[in-house]
């Protein structure tokens, strides 16, 4: 099993996995440090029940849209790559880099068929998927460039297509061919979902569902179509859970009959840090395309896969005080052990929060780079 795997409280042994959960449950689910799944809670697992979905300090989706709704200027107004001017609109940015162009016969925005995003590096990445499964990479190219010529056409028709809280006002018409695609590549049509949560206004003209909210909202004004609209993205966290538990929990041990996954868990379940709380999501486009534009990171485009194992492997360093702060608390004499977990987890809940802050910064100075997969 990879190391991922191993280090997640649903893959160990039960009775640690019902020890955590039991800490999990008692605490209101403040502190926590892997993922759910949607669905009731057992004693062998934590779940995000329906009715839930807008409330759960767990749900990491819910979190990474309200964080992404508390600075629309990361999403709406970023500064104009390569200067350091708050751009007006995000179509203004698409124009400057040629993703989107004026089509001068029917005189008006359309999307670019011709940059290296659509033609040679979409072509050189279909050619590579061919190589590994045959048909990988043809279905791949359509998928792709069905949500490219989608994300950029409404960008085209709605300088504000992209921003965060807007939801835009279409015709029927651009109800159709609303492209997502499958783990395998291929390409989704999500038509009726589109129609479904679309409300119809004055004439034929329709208000879109809400960009970047998903399905599982439990307001069914604040639904929206998920991971692919209105281009696709992903809630990132700051510090994965994966890494968190290989180099925290996880981490080299110099008695590991006290320091161990199982000790150093007891204390981060008595803290406040939560890994899916706010200050440790980012809503971030997964192609290149709308990270060029945007100026943020690109996480894992191409469809390469889930993880990102580079990124997730240089926060080791990040990591080792925190690691050292637990350990300082375990070791602690034993007339006053409780008081001393206290005190750790206390400290521990605030390090991370300066962590995640501090990675954050990082990731919005740097802009525009790629989050790359293995
Ligand atoms: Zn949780
Ligand atoms: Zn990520």
């Amino acid at each position: 099993m990879s190391a991922k795997k191993v280090n997640d409280p649903d893959n160990r042994h039960i009775d640690e996995r019902k020890f955590l959960i039991e800490l999990h449950k008692k605490s209101g689910g403040k502190p926590c440090f892997w993922k759910h799944e949607y669905g009731t809670s057992s004693d062998e697992c934590i779940a995000i029940p329906k009715g839930e979905y807008d409330t759960h300090a767990c749900h990491y989706r819910a979190n990474g849209i309200k964080r992404a709704e508390s600075e629309p200027e990361v999403y709406n107004t970023r500064r104009i790559p390569g200067t350091g001017e708050a751009r007006s609109d995000n179509r203004e940015v698409a124009m400057k880099l040629g993703f989107i162009v004026m089509d001068t016969a029917r005189r008006k925005y359309t999307f670019s068929r011709e940059t290296h995003e659509y033609t040679t590096l979409a072509e050189d990445i279909a050619a590579r998927k061919n190589k590994s499964e045959a048909g990988k990479g043809t279905r791949f190219l359509d998928a792709y460039r069905g949500r490219y010529g989608k994300s950029l056409g409404w960008l085209a028709k709605d300088r504000h297509a992209w921003d965060v809280k807007h939801r835009m006002t279409l015709d029927p018409q651009d109800f159709k061919q609303v492209y997502g695609a499958t783990k395998n590549n291929a390409l989704t049509d999500y038509d009726d979902a589109f129609r479904e949560l679309a409300t119809p206004i004055v004439d034929k003209a329709q208000l879109a569902p809400i960009n970047f909210h998903i399905p599982q909202s439990d307001n069914p004004a604040m639904q929206g179509l998920g991971k692919w609209f209105p281009y696709e993205h992903d809630h990132h966290h700051m510090i994965p859970a994966s890494a968190f538990q290989e180099f925290v929990l996880n981490g080299p041990s110099t008695d590991p009959s006290i320091m161990n996954y199982m000790s150093r868990a007891r204390i981060v379940m008595q803290g406040t840090w939560n890994i899916h709380n706010p200050d440790n999501m980012i809503l971030l486009p997964n192609e290149v395309y709308p990270g060029r534009i945007l100026d943020l990171a690109a996480h894992i485009p191409w469809q390469m896969g889930a993880d990102h194992k580079p990124y997730s492997r240089e926060l080791e360093s990040a990591l080792e005080p925190v690691l050292k702060l637990i350990d300082a608390g375990l070791k602690q004499t034993p007339e006053t052990p409780h008081d001393a977990e206290e005190t750790a987890a206390a400290d521990f809940s605030q390090a991370m929060k300066r962590i995640c802050d501090k990675q954050r910064a990082k990731f919005l100075k740097k802009g525009f780079f790629v989050l790359e997969p293995r």
